[in-house]
């Protein structure tokens, strides 16, 4: 028998919780500032909101964790997105809530692809939506955004790759001068490229396998293909992050998979030696065509989505120190038959807003105080038979001298005391 988390997947034990409660602590802080609100969408979809038409990207033709029920097909879902733009259209948001509507989210993730370093199955992405507008400023503002949540876990190792894909005329231009290049060269590439060819040429350039190849080195640049416009705005989305003092490098091979992808596409990477291929922190971009893909108007809009495992980690390896869970303040002990006046006394602190515990079971003395000094509690109450008649109890406290307090005023005086964790 084998009682194990399947492949890919992991616990997160009570040891290692601090981290994460502290990095969703920072996000949610940092999205209240940018006046962000949250959103939850189902961890499953009916599977046409994942598999669009002519989706040419990995993820969706390889790795979706899709199920049948009855006559139904429902898959896991990979990514953020699709869901909150469902959403964001089903509920007809885009005429309830001021635009640009912006929605983050938090949750699991699943797909499946071969688990290692950085990769797993089933992973959680912090994500924003930005929906219903379009602007340089924008653009800045969303990378800033993700740039902030970076800095607040204090990792500096990292740098910003930008890009443009330009507007939909400067992409299919670029989509035929692709093809062109690529045309002699179709039979060296992967099976992956050889549909990618005919279904979203600009998704070659991306290739891990092909990575490598000559005709990927001399294959045009997108930038050659922009039109003013496009040009324009992307040149006005560096001037905004210079403005903000966000350090960016222009990456032209930065393509980013899907076919909606538009205008600004970013991706934060981690520079530390020993990240390799699992580098990215996060990534994004501006979508158009996609939220009336879902049957809403054709709005544009922006996102990004942080995998909070690669944030985590690089946050460890940088030395941030993870804000700690509170620790026990008091510990309550009884001597004798006093069980139902020690719960009492432990639930009358915690209401008072101290982090308390108290001994359940008949223990002998001896077990009990090493019980409160494991707990790490500044003060331990004691209570005995004498104590329950007289309302009153002995607190021992961190100097080792020890008092008597009436019960009634025990936690005012712990507070009083400094074992306050409120
Ligand atoms: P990659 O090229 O690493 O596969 P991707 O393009 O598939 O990344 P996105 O779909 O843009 O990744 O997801 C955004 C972020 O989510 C990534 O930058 C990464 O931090 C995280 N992420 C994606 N897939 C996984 C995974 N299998 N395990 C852990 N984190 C992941
Ligand atoms: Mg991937």
């Amino acid at each position: 028998m084998n009682y194990q988390t399947p492949r890919g997947t992991y616990d997160i034990l009570p040891e290692e919780i601090a981290a994460w409660h502290d990095a969703e602590e920072k996000i949610r802080r940092i999205t209240e500032l940018y006046r962000y609100r949250e959103i939850r969408t189902p961890y499953f979809e009916d599977t046409k909101v994942f598999k669009r038409e002519n989706d040419s990207s990995d993820m969706v033709n390889k790795e979706m964790y899709t199920f049948a029920m009855g006559q139904e097909s429902y898959t896991l879902r990979p990514e953020g997105t699709a869901g909150v733009i469902r959403a964001f259209d089903q509920h007809k948001l885009y005429g309830a809530m001021e635009l640009p509507a912006r929605f983050w989210y938090l949750g699991a993730m699943f797909r499946h692809e071969r688990p290692q370093k950085g990769r797993q199955r089933q992973f959680t992405q912090f994500g924003i939506e930005n929906i219903g507008a379009k602007s340089p400023e924008l653009d800045a503002e969303t990378i800033a955004l993700g740039y902030d949540i970076v800095k607040a876990m204090d990792i500096s190792s990292v740098k910003v790759l930008i890009n443009t894909l330009g507007d939909d005329e400067s992409r299919a231009a670029y989509r035929e001068a692709l093809k062109q290049h690529f045309a002699p060269y179709l039979s060296e590439l992967c099976g992956d490229c050889q549909r990618r060819y005919e279904q979203n040429p600009l998704r070659i350039l991306d290739c891990k396998v092909d990575h490598d190849k000559d005709c990927m080195k001399t294959a045009p640049k997108l930038s050659e293909y922009l039109n003013e416009e496009s040009r324009a705005y992307f040149d006005q989305v560096l001037r905004c992050l210079d403005e903000l003092g966000i350090p960016y490098e222009i990456d032209e091979r930065l393509v980013r998979g899907l076919d909606y992808y538009t205008h600004t596409v970013f991706e934060v990477v981690s520079t530390r030696p020993d990240s390799g291929a699992q580098a990215t922190v996060f990534a994004g971009g501006r979508y158009d065509h996609f939220v009336s893909y879902y049957g809403g108007p054709d709005l544009s809009g922006i996102g990004f989505a942080i995998g909070m495992e690669r944030l985590i980690a690089l946050a460890k390896e940088e030395g941030h120190a993870f804000k700690e869970e509170p620790a026990c303040a008091a510990y309550v002990i009884g001597l004798g038959q006093v069980g139902s006046t020690v719960l009492k006394t432990v639930q009358d602190l915690r209401r008072a807003g101290i982090v308390a515990e108290g001994n359940m079971v008949p223990r002998s003395l001896k077990a009990q105080f090493k019980s409160a000094d494991r707990s790490g509690a500044k003060f331990t109450v004691i209570i005995g038979e004498d104590e329950v008649r007289n309302g009153t109890c002995n607190v021992k406290l961190p100097d080792r001298s020890q008092v008597s307090v009436s019960l009634r005023e025990l936690p005012a005086y712990i507070k009083e005391q400094g074992g306050n964790n409120e």
